[in-house]
C-alpha cells in the first residue's frame, strides 16, 4: 500500500506530465503552423510520450492501492519564435522536469517506499535520455542553419 503524502506526489507528477503533453501538444500546433510538418509530427509524438507517463504513474498509484487523479492542467506557452527557440525550450523543459522527479525521488525514500523508489528510477533514466535528446536537437538545428533546417524538419518527420 503507498502512503498518501507518496500517493499525492505522484499524483502532481500526473498532472506535471499532462502540462508536458499540453506543451508539446501546442509546439505541434505551432509548427504545423509554420510549415514545418516534420517538427510538429515529432512534437505530437512527444505528447503522446507524457501521456504515456501519465498514464504509467496513474496505473502505478492504483496497484498500490492509491488513488490516482486528474487534476487542472494549467494553461500552456503558446506562440514561439524559431524551431532554435523551440527546441532550446523543449531542453529546458526536460531540466525542469528531471528536477521534479529526482524530487519525487527523496520523497519515495523519506517514504521508505523501495518499490516506488525502483518504480521511479525509470523515469530517471528516461529523463537522461530526454535531456540528451532535446540537446542533441539544439546542436543539429543550430548546425543546419537557415539552409539546412528543412532537412532537419524532414528528418524529425520520420519519428
Ligand atoms: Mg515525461
Amino acid at each position: 500500500m503507498i502512503s498518501e503524502k507518496l500517493q499525492n506526489a505522484i499524483n502532481e507528477q500526473i498532472t506535471a506530465e499532462m502540462w508536458s503533453a499540453n506543451l508539446y501538444l501546442a509546439m505541434s500546433f505551432y509548427f504545423e503552423k509554420e510549415g514545418f510538418s516534420g517538427f510538429a509530427h515529432w512534437m505530437k509524438k512527444q505528447s503522446q510520450e507524457e501521456m504515456e507517463h501519465a498514464y504509467a504513474m496513474a496505473d502505478y498509484v492504483i496497484k498500490r492501492g492509491g488513488t490516482a487523479k486528474v487534476d487542472k492542467i494549467d494553461v500552456v506557452p503558446n506562440g514561439w519564435g524559431t524551431p532554435l527557440e523551440v527546441f532550446e525550450h523543449v531542453y529546458k523543459h526536460e531540466c525542469h522536469v528531471s528536477q521534479l522527479i529526482d524530487k519525487l525521488v527523496d520523497v519515495a525514500a523519506a517514504e521508505k517506499d523501495k518499490a516506488t523508489q525502483d518504480f521511479l528510477w525509470g523515469f530517471v533514466r528516461e529523463q537522461v535520455e530526454e535531456e540528451a535528446t532535446a540537446q542533441g536537437l539544439v546542436d543539429k538545428i543550430k548546425k543546419a542553419g537557415d539552409t539546412g533546417i528543412f532537412f532537419v524538419d524532414s528528418q524529425l518527420g520520420q519519428r
